[in-house]
């Protein structure tokens, strides 16, 4: 079977259809992996601190999610680690702190509150700077560009076809995992920006969350003194550069986090879309033509394609079209 696209989505599924011994090729003109928006991702795997972006009952696919990559970074070799988010705030956004716990109590358990002393022992750099906050376990992260390569290698390894051109119609059983270039009609691209940054003087270890009216950040460790500082949100399908305002937007509340990443040397300003269906969850889709298409991961490119690809195979097994 196809594999149409080399994204988290087409890699993860390709991996998962592999593994369930079916003969896979993957193809993405792109290169493997792809140079789709699944390159500029911040990593994080955090089901619980994404509830204003994720429904209840979405919340076991995601736990799943984060089950999958610790898996496949234990044996592929990667970092995944899985120390949970700390989610902060300065004493005047204290409301917007307090607005997000309120969306937390929705899963009884699943944070705790940290005074400064608690804060400090987990990141001693920002018990200085911050009153409290809160430590939601059971979250990951990873960093992209390492954990694709992981997973093209392991296919390559497994004898897959890699190809890097589109693929010759008619060929068996396709997944259609493009993403905005599926250009399905309901899918809708929503703008992301982010900063990479170089900050030999910030040591923090754990995915930090900084509670901010305007500007919402989360500063993902990527190794190496690299960190992924993210992320803007826009209704808009504008393909340009990273504009001057989202990047002050991101730098100053970066260095609103830490004083350390006034230092930062900045490594890349990215903008990506992100595809997204009009209810913001990812799918299956099976269309007339037999493709079954697996796209509108919105947000949640990571976290969520374990899901999808498993029922991916699911549906490939069910209608019995494996070869
Ligand atoms: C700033 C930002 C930060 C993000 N942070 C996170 C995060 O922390 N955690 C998380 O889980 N998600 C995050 N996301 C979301 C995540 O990046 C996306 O949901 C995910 O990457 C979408 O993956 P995809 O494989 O569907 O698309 P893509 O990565 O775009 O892959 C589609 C692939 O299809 C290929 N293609 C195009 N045309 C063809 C063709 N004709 N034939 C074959 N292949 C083709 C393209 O080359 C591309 O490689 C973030 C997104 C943004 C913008």
């Amino acid at each position: 079977m196809t594999v149409l696209g080399a994204g988290v989505a087409g890699l993860v599924c390709a991996t998962a259809l592999v593994e369930a011994g079916y003969r896979v090729r993957i193809c993405d003109p792109g290169g493997i992996p792809g140079r789709g928006v699944s390159t500029l991702a911040g990593g994080m795997l955090a089901p619980f601190s994404e509830l204003d972006h994720l429904a209840l009952d979405q919340l076991e696919d995601a736990r799943m999610g984060v089950a999958w990559w610790r898996a496949r970074a234990e044996a592929l070799g990667f970092s995944c680690p899985a120390r949970g988010t700390l989610v902060v705030a300065h004493h005047a956004d204290r409301d917007v702190l307090a607005r997000f716990e309120h969306d937390l109590e929705r899963v009884p358990g699943c944070f705790e509150r940290l005074n400064r002393a608690a804060l400090r022992s987990r990141e001693p750099t920002l018990g200085a700077r911050f009153e409290g906050g809160l430590h939601v376990p059971g979250e990951a992260f990873l960093e992209p560009k390492v954990a694709l390569n992981a997973l093209a290698e392991a296919l390559r390894a497994s004898e897959v076809e890699l190809c890097t051109t589109t693929a010759p119609a008619g060929d068996g059983v396709v997944v259609d995992c493009r993403g905005m270039a599926a250009a399905e009609p309901e899918l809708r691209p929503v703008r992301g920006e982010i900063a990479f940054l170089r900050a030999p003087d910030v040591t923090l270890e754990h995915c930090v969350r900084l509670m901010h009216p305007r500007i919402p950040l989360y500063v993902v460790p990527h190794g190496g003194g690299v960190f992924a500082v993210g992320a803007t949100m826009v209704e808009s399908g504008d393909e340009g550069e990273v504009t001057v305002g989202s990047a002050l937007h991101l730098l100053s509340a970066a260095t609103l986090l830490h004083p350390g990443f006034v230092e930062a040397e900045i490594i890349a300003l990215r903008s990506g879309l992100r595809p997204a269906y009009p209810d913001n969850r990812p799918a299956v889709h099976r269309h007339a033509s037999g493709v079954l298409s697996v796209n509108g991961l919105f947000r949640h490119g990571y976290l969520m394609s374990p899901s999808l690809a498993a029922e991916v195979v699911r549906s490939v097994g069910a209608s019995n079209g494996g070869t």
